[in-house]
């Protein structure tokens, strides 16, 4: 089969590789319809790493994806040949203390698709995935919006973990891209009236104005700190982190008020952060760390087949498998207004 492979940084290439097969009857197999690139296929693309988990070429990223079942294993039942199906990237032990404690997603035993050292991605025509990862959607969603399902979840899960209580409550989202439009389009099929979108990218302002963002900041223009008072004197009671750089952190903790939450979702180059521990700690700010998504995709699915969140506003460009390396150059230099870029078989 095809497969796209990196081999080196920076470069990838279309190659052919063994076709996988089911490993046990509760395995399926699933042709891959429309995938997703990711901020972290990025990372691993012209970086080679996140932090520890360093890739070894040659190897397939890629973990955002839907597909057709073309072969079950014999003791499977929650779907059958020819099911579109949304995967779940996330593949647990089902026995360790977190698994049993409701946390597959911090799993010890945990292997993600297309992440290094763990399995091989889904950029290829075919993978095999435990059945417990696909979720039957044929019929309600198309093959790209279920292949959008998986960083809407992150957004929703982010939004889970802030507890908002009310829908008055003021928020900011630092970072339009697909996680951070994910985190606004939950915010507002939960009717949050108030939610700011910094970002220094004008596109991807506008992307979010059109989604419903209620107000703007550019901070490469404009003072972040000043432009927030004049929206909202009392500053912010929920910040969503979605960028990965220091100076929103540094920002989000001057925009939050006292008592106010941090959710940070992005993810540091340098896997680290410096915080401002004297303003932290006067204003007794919560620190919230998001990882991936814990029991949220149904959420994802439901908001999407009933209209409350339109997935696909945050895609902007769409390619063939052939041309996965253009997607990888495009998405990794902000190139041609890119926010979320999709790969269709
Ligand atoms: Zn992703
Ligand atoms: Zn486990």
């Amino acid at each position: 089969m095809r497969a796209v492979v990196l081999t080196g940084i920076r470069q990838m290439k279309l190659t052919d590789v063994p076709e996988p097969v089911l490993s046990n009857e509760k395995d399926v197999k699933i042709k891959l319809s429309t995938i997703g690139v990711c901020g972290s296929d990025i990372h691993y693309y012209s970086e080679g790493n996140i932090g520890s988990q360093v890739v070894e070429y040659p190897f397939t990223v890629g973990h955002e994806c839907s597909g057709i079942i073309v072969e079950t294993g014999k003791e499977v039942s929650n779907v059958k040949v020819g099911d579109l199906v949304v995967v779940d990237p996330s593949v647990h032990c089902g026995t360790c203390d977190q698994c049993k404690a409701g946390r597959p997603h911090t799993c010890l035993n945990n292997k993600f698709l297309g992440c290094p050292g763990q399995l091989e991605g889904c950029l290829s025509e075919f993978i095999v995935m435990p059945s417990y990862t696909c979720i039957p959607v044929s019929g309600k969603l198309n093959s790209m919006q279920a292949a959008l399902i998986e960083p809407l979840s992150i957004g929703v899960y982010a939004v889970k973990l802030a507890q908002m209580e009310q829908t008055e409550l003021s928020t900011a989202i630092f970072g339009a891209g697909p996680i951070g439009l994910s985190i606004l389009m939950k915010l507002l099929a939960d009717r949050v009236q108030n939610i700011g979108m910094i970002e220094p990218l004008d596109y991807r302002l506008e992307r979010a104005e059109e989604i419903g963002a209620s107000w703007l900041v550019n901070p490469t223009r404009e003072d972040v700190v000043s432009t927030v008072k004049k929206q909202e004197e009392l500053l912010m009671d929920i910040v969503f982190e979605a960028s990965g750089d220091q100076k929103a952190v540094d920002n989000a903790t001057k925009i939050l008020k006292p008592g106010g939450k941090l959710i940070l979702v992005g993810i540091p180059p340098d896997a680290q952060y410096v915080f401002n521990m004297d303003l932290m700690r006067r204003k007794e700010l919560t620190v919230i760390n998001v990882r991936r998504q814990n029991h949220c995709v149904e959420e994802a699915i439901e908001l999407v087949v009933s209209g409350a969140v339109q997935v696909s506003k945050m895609v902007t460009h769409e390619f063939n498998l052939e041309e996965t390396p253009v997607a990888f150059d495009m998405v990794e230099g902000y190139k041609f207004g890119a926010i979320k870029a999709m790969i269709n078989l």
